[in-house]
């Protein structure tokens, strides 16, 4: 399969079977906006309540926030945002369209071929908007380009208030916008997408160690979400292409089919954003080390993952077709299978319930046993078909088992739970259902 082909019949299969859809269809879209769709939402909420759990909940030194989209300029004022946050744009003087200058490599427009190109000029990338009914340069506000700058601001708050002692860590998922100049490849650069950011703070002295940890830490998430290691990249970030205050940045880079690009990134920021915001807001925003009385700025490391390119990379990773189709009944399957082998703690629906029959005798105890389930997991129940085929819709969304029910199930009290990957069946008893399903979605 040509790695081209690969991005399309993803694209496809997510608007088929509602992963993912572009946005506004009906009004013929609005330029690579996605709407994530019914199994969409539940894939990309799994991730972000097992990324959440893992960095923020099972830990005790890491807290986390929910801050506003919009912030007082003044915050983009001292990140830097509002004076550096661009890419360089050169326009096709003959169709007008726009290229960010830094990646195009090209001779021609691809658009109309013209070879005249405007010189470069800095686009700032930060959508802007007006508080309140008057459109006035006083009123400008700036949907947040990222959620870091959130924890840094809230950060003597969070000290007061959450009693951490540094080391510890601030921790916020959420939108963030960026009018991107060539947007595309699907979710993977848009102009709205999410993040889950951690800022962790320490002592200068330690950030070299913490560094390595949450490098470590990233390796470690990336395994438990099933994406494929053997495409990953860890990239360390030379001299001259770092921010000038960061020692270290390391990009974590995926083969997607358009190429090895960002997935996530981790960066050493030295105290250069809390120097900063101490600057222009005028507050004092040391840290006052209760044992030993020293009062410093901590520095930060930043590990930022941002959620859609998770979501992609988890597709891609899940990805599998199979020529000539499994045999998984006794129909004879021609054409090629897909299986989304999706790790079983994030797949969409956990358990697929599927009658033997439509008939009330067995269709009624089935759909029962759904309800129960259901109070645990997202469960699909489905009685159209042959089994054959309901297999192969669940295991072209992701589910991990499907369980079926027959007529033998009203008097011995089983059902037949099938494994996605290894398509083993086994006869477990109804009573038992719950707690089989438990040691296998629960860590
Ligand atoms: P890129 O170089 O691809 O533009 P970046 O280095 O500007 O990315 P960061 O500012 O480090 O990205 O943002 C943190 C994370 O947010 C990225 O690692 C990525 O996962 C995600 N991200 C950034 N921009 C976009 C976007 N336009 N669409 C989707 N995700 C994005």
């Amino acid at each position: 399969m040509s790695e081209n082909n690969m991005m399309e019949k993803l694209v496809s299969l997510c608007k088929r079977r509602g992963f993912i859809f572009p946005g506004s269809e009906i009004y013929g879209g609005l330029a690579n906006s996605w709407d994530y769709g019914p199994l969409g939402v539940e894939l990309k909420n799994n991730i972000k309540k097992l990324w959440w759990k893992k960095f923020v909940q099972q830990r005790d030194d890491m807290v986390g926030i929910d801050a506003a989209l919009m912030m007082n300029p003044k915050v983009w004022q001292a990140s830097g945002h509002i004076s550096n946050f661009s890419d360089p744009l050169i326009e096709c003087k003959k169709c007008h369209t726009r290229f960010r200058a830094d990646t195009f490599d090209q001779e021609k427009c691809p658009n109309c071929k013209g070879t005249e190109f405007t010189a470069a000029k800095e686009f700032n990338l930060m959508f802007k908007t007006f508080m309140g009914p008057a459109e006035e340069e006083a009123n400008i506000v700036y949907f947040r380009p990222e959620t870091a700058q959130a924890m840094f601001v809230d950060f003597p708050q969070v000290v007061e208030t959450s009693r951490q002692r540094i080391p510890f860590g601030i921790a916020q998922t959420g939108k963030a916008f960026r009018n991107e100049i060539t947007p595309g490849n699907f979710i993977f650069r848009t102009r709205e997408f999410e993040q889950m950011e951690i800022e962790y703070f320490v002592h200068e002295k330690d950030w070299e160690k913490y560094f390595e940890y949450w490098l470590e830490q990233m390796k470690s998430w990336l395994s438990d979400i099933g994406v494929d290691s053997s495409k990953l990249h860890y990239v360390d970030i030379g001299d001259g292409d770092r921010a000038h205050y960061s020692k270290r940045t390391v990009d974590i880079e995926f083969d997607y089919p358009f190429g090895q690009k960002e997935l996530y990134g981790i960066a050493y920021r030295s105290n250069h954003d809390l120097t900063q915001h101490q600057n222009v807001s005028k507050q004092d925003l040391e840290y006052r080390d209760p044992e030993t009385g020293e009062k410093f700025l901590p520095h930060v490391v930043e590990p930022t993952f941002g959620v859609d390119r998770t979501v992609l990379a988890v597709l891609l990773s899940a990805y599998t077709e199979i020529e000539g189709g499994r045999s998984t009944t006794t129909e004879a399957i021609k054409e090629s299978e897909v299986v989304l082998k999706i790790d079983k703690k994030i797949a969409p629906v956990k358990v697929a319930v599927l009658p033997l029959s439509k008939k009330d005798e067995v269709s009624i105890p089935a759909k029962d046993l759904a309800n129960k389930l259901r109070k645990y997991w997202y469960v699909q129940y489905d009685e159209t078909g042959s089994i054959g085929k309901r297999y192969r819709r669940q295991d072209e969304i992701g589910t991990p088992y499907c369980v079926t029910y027959d007529f033998d199930s009203l008097e011995d009290k089983k059902v037949t739970v099938r494994d996605r990957d290894t398509m083993t069946q086994e006869r477990v008893s109804i009573d038992d259902l719950e707690k089989y399903f438990k040691e296998r979605f629960e860590d």
